[in-house]
Formats: structure tokens, C-alpha cells, sequence
């Protein structure tokens, strides 16, 4: 999978190259590539925001530098082209696994009060957000977009990791997890996880998964 981000930012995205990101980096099953936007700026110093029009606090960033940089880095809009927003849509499991079925994800963040409405406008296909409240920039919403979405890339997980019995496949959580050792500060590990009898655990995870999701996440049983 291709992933290009634009940004004003770039350095966050260092961070992608610790843990299962880096290593599915590393095997070369993600290609991601950060362009700075400033880059793209034909102002004289570079600049890349503006007051807005009408007034208002903060700064908005002006379309010049990130229709640029955007369409460098897609000419042919052969990427789905994704603002990362606040006033997106609200990104689930559901649109994680959509995603993943892409080749080509632009990831485009926003700073001070958002970008210009013309470039959302002229540039973007999707506006994504990671839940109701408000960040400083679009650089972590993207991290955890394409952390998300990477998990769901063959080859990404180990061959003993699924995505397929975690918390929100099939509108449930995940049941209770316990390793060694058997007895822990006086808990112990529930006696049928010891038993070997595979139809027997089963039933009791899928037991306790109804059992969480009801008492934490009703809404998931009604389908929303
Ligand atoms: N003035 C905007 C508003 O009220 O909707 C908020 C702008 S926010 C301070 C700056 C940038 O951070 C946004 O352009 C967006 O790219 C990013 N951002 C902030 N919160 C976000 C969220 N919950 N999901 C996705 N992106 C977010």
C-alpha cells in the first residue's frame, strides 16, 4: 500500500518507524512517503497561513502551498485524498477496513484553525475525523488512521495476530485476555481457559463478549 501524507509537519511522522509500522516499512508492504507543505509555498518567506476573511481567532492556511503540494504529489488523482478533520466523518472500524482495500492513501492534515474551504473544495475526497474533540493538527488523527488501517494490510500482523476476533469485528468486544502466570496477586486465570476444551472456551468468550458490550457498548448490539 502507498501512503503519502502532506504536512507542515513532517518530523511527527518519525514515529511511524518504531513498532509494526516500521518493521512493515522495513519489509516494504507499506511505502510511505511525507512531503512538507511549506516546500510548495511560492511566498517569499515561505509563509503558509493567513488571518481569515470575516474575522475570527488564529490562522487559517492558505490553499496556494497545499494545492500545490497535493496535486505534486497526485497528478493523475490516483489517491484517495483524505482531510483529516474534526468535522469529518467519524472514523470506526468499519471505515478502517474500507480504507484498506485502497492501493494509493494521501493523508491530508490541517494546523491553526483549518485550511481553506476551496481546497477541500477542488482537492479532497473524504474527510475523516478520530472522535469529537479538537487537536492542535491533523498529524496524530493521520498516525492513527494509517496505524489502524496498515493492521488490516497482508503481511502487516504476525501470522498469529487477527483482526478478525478484536474488539468491533462482528459489533463486539473482545472477550478477556490472560497469560502466565495462572495465579497473579491472589487472581486467578478462569478455570476454563485451562481446560483445553476448544468448544468449551469459545462459549465462554463469546459470552463475555456479549456481556461487555452490553454493559460498555450497548449501542455496537443495536448495529448503530
Ligand atoms: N477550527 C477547526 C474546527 O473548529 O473544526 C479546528 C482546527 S484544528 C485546531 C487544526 C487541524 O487539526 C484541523 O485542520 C485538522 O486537520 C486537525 N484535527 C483536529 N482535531 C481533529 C480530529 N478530531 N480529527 C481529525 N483531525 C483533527
Amino acid at each position: 500500500m502507498k501512503i503519502r501524507i502532506a504536512t507542515l509537519f513532517p518530523e511527527t511522522f518519525d514515529a511511524l518507524n518504531a513498532s509494526i509500522i516500521g518493521k512493515a516499512i522495513d519489509k516494504g508492504l507499506l511505502d510511505i512517503g511525507v512531503v512538507n507543505i511549506r516546500d510548495f509555498s511560492e511566498d517569499k518567506h515561505k509563509k503558509c497561513d493567513d488571518y481569515p476573511f470575516g474575522g475570527g481567532a488564529g490562522m487559517v492556511m492558505t490553499p496556494q502551498p497545499l494545492h500545490s503540494a497535493i496535486n505534486h504529489i497526485d497528478p493523475n488523482r490516483e489517491y484517495l485524498r483524505i482531510y483529516m478533520s474534526p468535522k469529518g466523518e467519524r472514523l470506526s472500524q468499519r471505515i478502517v477496513e474500507e480504507l484498506s482495500k485502497q492501493d494509493n492513501l494521501l493523508f491530508i492534515c490541517g494546523n491553526y484553525e483549518g485550511v481553506d474551504q476551496r481546497v477541500i473544495d477542488l482537492d479532497v475526497d473524504r474527510e475523516i475525523s478520530i472522535g469529537d474533540y479538537v487537536l492542535t493538527g491533523g498529524e496524530l488523527p493521520a498516525m492513527v488512521t494509517i496505524n489502524a488501517v496498515a493492521r488490516y494490510v497482508e503481511g502487516v500482523l504476525g501470522s498469529n495476530e487477527s483482526t478478525k476476533e478484536e474488539s468491533f469485528a462482528s459489533n463486539l468486544l473482545e472477550y478477556p485476555q490472560y497469560t502466565r502466570p495462572q495465579t497473579f496477586e491472589g487472581l486467578e486465570v478462569p478455570e476454563v481457559l485451562l481446560s483445553g476444551n476448544h468448544a468449551e472456551i469459545a462459549k465462554w468468550r463469546r459470552q463475555k463478549q456479549l456481556e461487555i458490550t452490553k454493559d460498555r457498548r450497548p449501542d455496537l448490539l443495536e448495529g448503530e
